[in-house]
Parts: structure tokens; C-alpha cells; sequence
């Protein structure tokens, strides 16, 4: 089996322009001691909206690879695929995201269900999870539950899984399941429960990506009780730890984190939690790069500047549209967003500090930063005259761009955390 490392950090790159400015930030983080590999990943939401192919982010990343002669592991994510999106990852990816958040609590056969239950009751009383004070009942109707809920989901995984061992052999790529963008957050137990279904599955699962309790919104910082975030992480972490010990998953089996960027007031209870059980941990980002461009575009000035104006108005304009297919990743309050009026009138450092996520900074506006995230529609749209811009002011975008994953989010995760 290709093992991942227990250390690895998504970055996403809309435009595909600044691998080699991403990859930067991880090989600082190896030099500074800390263990981390990078994984490229692009959903597929993203290609379509942007006009990218999965070939892209592969060449993209062997050619950063190459630039500056890396010579630790990497990965291209095919993320959030499904049974009729996977084939064109096939070729091109060594790391998939089975999405199955859709199949959650869609009927199953009946008898296969029934099935399920029956071998689930081998847990039934009291499951003691090494670690955890107090053991969970597992009682007839929430294994019934459970299942109800979850079997769908994880066989769906499954016929993903083996489509792609149709085409690549098992030891070739990385599994992760997926399961964040719902409303509700899963249990430690349901998580458990889960689990033993991808093993009775045979899905070799290296990565899990569950919903965790409180607001994931993309490009800002947690929402929610950081105590309850941090009973439920440690309590996954452990679950994890029985998993492995007691079913035929993984060894390496860890926890990943979607519309991980900017979660900056929960990256010191992950790190430490991690730290603490010794375990891995996957974070997945994705836009914060794209919102380092439209911040070196801004601090550029010029025609620059402009281009980042125009991208607010236009994604001012065109709210309803960019964020209907965020609509459980983002929280916008369109009473409390600026006028594009207004915005035009600012200049590189009002734009630039407004857009820029330092915390507690007095301009800093995390609803101007969650509709530009999901505003990188229009800067597809300008096609060529959004790249070539890009590529005129490369040296201030890439600055912003390697110091943002390094510094506000390796920094805090692995290093202060
Ligand atoms: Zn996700």
C-alpha cells in the first residue's frame, strides 16, 4: 500500500499558477523540523467552475516539484469525487477523496442492511474506547440508526474505491473518505460505526473526513464551543486509535480536515491533541490561496488594483450564484458587506488589510473575505487577463501566497499550536 506520511498539508490552487509558491511554504516547514508533505488538491466543483482538468493539477505540481527540487513525497488529491466524476482523476491523482456526504441516510437493501445490523451487534452493551472516561451503550436502535444513516454512504465509498482499483493498482494511491459538507456534525460513536463498516467493506482507509461540530466556513476562522470541539477531536483521536487496533484498517489512519484553512482558533487544540495521542493529521485548504492572489493583485496597485475592485463588484453583483453551491460552508450577511461603491474607492492597503485574515485587526472584514472566496468565478471569467495579471505581479502574489500557509497557518498548526 502507498502510505501517506502522518503529516500532510492540502493546498488548492483555483488557477493552477502557484505551486511552486505553495510548495515553498512546505519545504520552509521542513526545514524548520517539521515533518510535512503537500498534497494538491482540486475538486471538482473547482475544475468546473474554473475550466481546469484534472491533468492540470498534476503537471502543475510536478513541474513545482521539479522547479525547485523537492525531493520528499506528494500527492494530487482528487477531492470530493463520486462515482460519476471519478474517471478523469483516475490517470492523474495518487490521493482520492470519496464524497459520499449525499448518500447519508438513503435507504438501503433492505437485507443487506439487515445484515449490517446483525454483524454490528457483536458491539452491542457497553463499547469502552481506550482513553475515553466514559464507555458509550450501544443499544439494537442505535446500531439500527446508525446503520440507516450510514450504510449508503459506505458502500458508495466502496464502489468508488473499486472503480478506481479497476484502473490503478491498491498500493499505488491514497483512500479518504468524506463526509463534511452536511449540516450535522457525526458522533464519535457514529464514527466508530462508521469505520467498522469500511472495513467490512475492505476500504483501506488512510484519511477520514468527518463533519465536526460548530461552523467550517471557508476562508474564516471557526465558529462554534472550542470546548465541545475539542472534547469531539480528542474523542475521534481515539476512536481512530481503537479502530486501528481492533479492525483491519490502516495503521497510519487519521483525521482530515476540510475548509481547513483559516481555522485559526481551533489550530493550537488540533495541534496539541494531536501531539498528545500521537497521531497524523490531514488539513485540507483550498481557496485561502486564491485570497492571496486577489491580495497581492490589490497591494500591487494600477491596473491591478482595479481588477481587484472589479472582482468584488462583480461577485457583489452575482451573490445568489457563487454562493448557492457553498451554501453549508459560508455565512454572509449581505446587510453587512461594503458597497462595491465604497470598495472601489479604496486603495492597496485598505483593500489589502480588509481581504488579509490577521485577527483583530480593525479592517480586517470576514464577510468581504467570504464572498471574495467564493467570487473566483469571475476571475475565471477574465480568463487570460486575470493569469496574465497574475503572472506580471508574480513576486508580490507568490510572497503572499508562501507566507500565508507558512506563517499564519503551518506556524500555528505545528509549531505554536
Ligand atoms: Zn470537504
Amino acid at each position: 500500500m502507498k502510505t501517506i506520511e502522518s503529516y500532510s498539508f492540502g493546498v488548492g490552487d483555483r488557477f493552477t499558477m502557484q505551486g511552486r509558491a505553495q510548495l515553498k511554504a512546505i519545504i520552509r516547514a521542513n526545514e524548520a523540523g517539521i515533518p510535512l508533505v503537500p498534497v494538491w488538491n482540486k475538486s471538482n466543483r473547482e475544475h468546473q467552475i474554473v475550466g481546469t482538468v484534472p491533468e492540470d493539477t498534476w503537471q502543475e505540481a510536478t513541474e513545482a516539484v521539479g522547479a525547485l527540487g523537492y525531493k520528499g513525497s506528494w500527492y494530487v488529491d482528487a477531492d470530493h469525487i463520486n462515482l460519476s466524476s471519478v474517471d478523469p482523476y483516475i490517470a492523474h491523482s495518487n490521493f482520492f477523496t470519496l464524497d459520499v456526504a449525499d448518500r447519508i441516510g438513503v435507504p438501503a437493501d433492505r437485507r443487506e442492511a439487515e445484515d449490517m445490523v446483525k454483524k454490528l451487534q457483536a458491539f452491542e452493551g457497553s463499547l469502552e474506547i481506550p482513553g475515553i472516561e466514559q464507555p458509550f451503550t450501544v443499544t439494537e436502535e442505535l446500531l439500527e440508526k446508525t446503520v440507516q444513516k450510514f450504510f449508503s454512504a459506505v458502500k458508495e465509498a466502496a464502489l468508488i474505491y473499486n472503480r478506481i482499483l479497476q484502473v490503478r493498482e491498491a498500493d499505488d494511491f491514497i483512500a479518504e473518505m468524506s463526509m463534511d459538507e452536511v449540516d450535522e456534525a457525526q458522533t464519535p460513536v457514529e464514527l466508530f460505526f462508521i469505520l467498522v463498516m469500511a472495513d467490512h467493506f475492505g476500504i483501506p482507509l488512510q484519511t477520514i473526513a468527518p463533519k465536526f461540530t460548530g461552523r467550517f466556513n471557508k476562508g474564516v476562522d471557526y465558529v462554534g464551543d472550542i470546548g465541545l470541539f475539542r472534547k469531539e477531536f480528542e474523542e475521534d483521536l481515539l476512536v481512530i486509535d481503537h479502530a486501528v487496533n481492533t479492525l483491519n484498517l490502516p495503521q497510519n489512519l487519521k483525521l482530515s480536515v476540510h475548509s481547513g484553512s483559516d481555522k485559526f482558533s481551533i489550530y493550537p487544540v488540533i495541534g496539541s491533541l494531536i501531539r498528545k495521542h500521537q497521531k497524523g493529521i490531514h488539513i485540507k485548504t483550498a481557496g485561502t490561496t486564491w485570497l492571496e492572489e486577489v491580495i497581492g493583485l490589490a497591494m500591487a496597485g494600477g491596473e491591478a488594483l482595479k481588477m481587484a475592485h472589479h472582482i468584488y463588484k462583480e461577485a457583489y453583483r452575482r451573490m445568489d450564484e457563487l454562493c448557492a453551491p457553498y451554501a453549508t460552508v459560508i455565512d454572509i450577511d449581505p446587510d453587512r458587506l461594503p458597497s462595491p461603491d465604497l470598495v472601489a474607492s479604496w486603495n492597496s492597503e485598505k483593500f489589502a488589510d480588509t481581504l488579509r485574515h490577521i485577527p483583530g485587526h480593525t479592517d480586517y472584514d470576514p464577510m468581504f473575505r467570504q464572498l471574495i472566496h467564493v467570487g473566483y468565478k469571475v476571475a475565471s471569467e477574465l480568463g487570460e487577463a486575470y493569469t496574465a495579471m497574475l503572472a506580471k505581479h508574480a513576486s508580490v502574489v507568490e510572497a503572499q501566497v508562501t507566507e500565508n500557509i507558512m506563517e499564519r497557518h503551518i506556524r500555528r498548526l505545528f509549531i505554536e499550536g
